[in-house]
């Protein structure tokens, strides 16, 4: 398997810490306002890698941390009216259910930050002690030119950073690129005691000490969006390999982003939509199809048309099922080499970093052959326990016993309307009443349903959309 490493900027064969076992972290969401269909790819995308891990038999280890403490948090809490906590408690509980209403599977670890407040103090307290850090009044600063390798994940170069970068300058700071690992508590803000007063933890330092806690201090792969690469993973590397000693992590994957009109969606841009509010519109399927049919690091532009598109083509894979009548077959046949070298084919696109993309491309090609009514009924439904099992990796079928079921009892319903529909016509036509009857034939053609008056009575059929 190979993976796009940013830290090497090439794919490399993928070899795990421990063999068999993966251990990964995404940076997860700050919880001080619902997420954006944005940050929704960055779920997606790692729930897809992790899912796919899991189809190859390694046993993962997937720790998603919710940062619970922040300054923008603080400032929800001054907009709202409402203590930190309670916007805390408000946006996770959001942030669970959106998730889960995006078909993405729990991680094994959601940590807070709150949670971990003792270990980050003690962290900060190694790096102090071996002279990476220091206090100053009341913050404390990791000293970015005590760690040789700065850098080296996003290729900036401190001596270059100096020369062109405008940064903030801040005569706390002995330079103006170290970070802040402490942050002193103002009045009236949340806060613990520790040894250089009362304060809270960093951001960069939260998901160092979390996932080296529940990972190891050297495991497989770190995620976040394109944008995480400086300051945030920069800064969990000084960190992490100075009190270690050697890597921090063996794989950096970052997704790109979803732009709106060439520009990152973000919540400080105003140019965002909520998960929440799409998810109102389009199925989680259509979302998932939308993304997955993009490479992970490819920018993608958000574009509901293309939503629209991606529901359809996810309804054809229920189309296909349905016309195999899947869920009345007691036993799935076994597959036949030509469906075990399609699998293979997957495993191949997905074993090159993951390219979704064509993955899906195949997904489509089995359902394709479900259709193919030149096939016997086992070789067809060999095909469609292919494009379960194929399709399930990738995320997609999610309650589909519920979700079948439900195509066919709305089906049976629609049927049920549009007959009588077509009986009231009837009574117009007997009544004389022309204009009735042809608005009911007008009104259903627009939504494409077709009458066509025969000597027996009135047939009707769905046009393709
Ligand atoms: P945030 O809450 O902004 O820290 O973002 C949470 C996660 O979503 C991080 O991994 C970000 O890199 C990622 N993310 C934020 N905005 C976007 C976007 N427009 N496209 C893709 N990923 C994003
Ligand atoms: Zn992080």
């Amino acid at each position: 398997m190979k993976i796009y490493n940013t830290m090497t900027r090439k794919k490399e064969e993928f070899i795990p810490v421990e063999p068999g076992k993966v251990k990964m972290y995404d940076c997860g969401p700050t919880v001080y306002n619902y997420f954006h269909i944005g940050n929704a790819r960055n779920l997606l995308v790692f729930d897809v890698i992790r899912r796919y891990f899991e189809f190859q038999d390694f046993q993962v280890t997937y720790v998603q941390n919710i940062t619970d403490i922040d300054d923008k948090i603080i400032a929800q809490s001054i907009a709202e009216g409402i203590s930190t906590e309670d916007v805390t408690a408000k946006y996770i509980s959001a942030f669970l259910e959106d998730m889960d209403k995006l078909d993405i599977k729990k991680p094994d670890f959601q940590p807070l930050a709150t949670q971990y407040i003792e270990k980050m103090i003690a962290f900060i307290q190694s790096l102090e002690d071996m002279g990476a850090a220091y206090e100053s009044a009341g913050d404390v600063y990791f000293a970015v030119e005590k760690f040789e390798n700065y850098g080296k994940l996003s290729g900036r170069k401190l001596k270059d950073l100096k020369v062109g970068a405008r940064i903030e300058e801040n005569e706390q700071k002995n330079s103006p690129f170290d970070f802040t690992l402490w942050k002193n508590a103002k009045p009236g803000e949340p806060a613990w005691q520790s040894p250089w007063g009362k304060g809270r933890p960093g951001w960069h330092t939260e998901c160092v000490v979390m996932s080296r806690d529940l990972l190891g201090d050297t495991f497989d792969i770190h995620g976040g969006g394109n944008d995480l690469v400086f300051p945030h993973h920069e800064n969990e590397i000084a960190q992490g390999e100075s009190i270690a000693g050697h890597p921090y992590v063996n794989y950096w994957l970052h997704n790109g982003f979803l732009n709106i009109e060439g520009e990152k969606m973000s919540k400080s841009a105003g140019n965002f939509f909520l998960a929440r509010d799409i998810l109102q519109k389009y199925s989680a399927e259509a979302i998932r199809y939308f993304f997955l049919s993009k490479h992970y690091r490819s920018p993608i532009d958000f574009n509901e048309e293309i939503i629209i598109q991606s529901q359809a083509a996810v309804k054809n894979l229920y189309h296909s099922l349905k016309d195999i009548d899947y869920l009345n077959f007691s036993e799935l046949p076994q597959y036949s080499a030509l469906q075990m070298e399609l699998r293979q084919q997957f495993i191949n696109v997905m074993d090159d970093d993951f390219n979704t993309a064509r993955a899906l491309a195949i997904v489509f090609e089995a359902a394709k052959e479900v259709r193919n009514k030149n096939l016997v009924i086992s070789e067809r439904m060999a095909y469609a326990r292919l494009m379960v099992e194929l399709g399930e990796v990738l995320g997609f079928f999610r309650n589909l016993k519920e979700k079948l079921t439900d195509v066919d009892n709305f089906s049976a319903k629609t049927a049920s309307l549009v007959e009588m529909l077509i009986s009231y016509r009837q009574e117009f036509k007997k009544d004389k009443n022309w204009q009735w009857a042809d608005r009911i034939r007008n009104d259903l053609a627009a939504i494409k349903i077709k009458l066509k008056d025969t000597p027996q009575g009135t047939e009707w059929e769905i046009e393709d959309e």
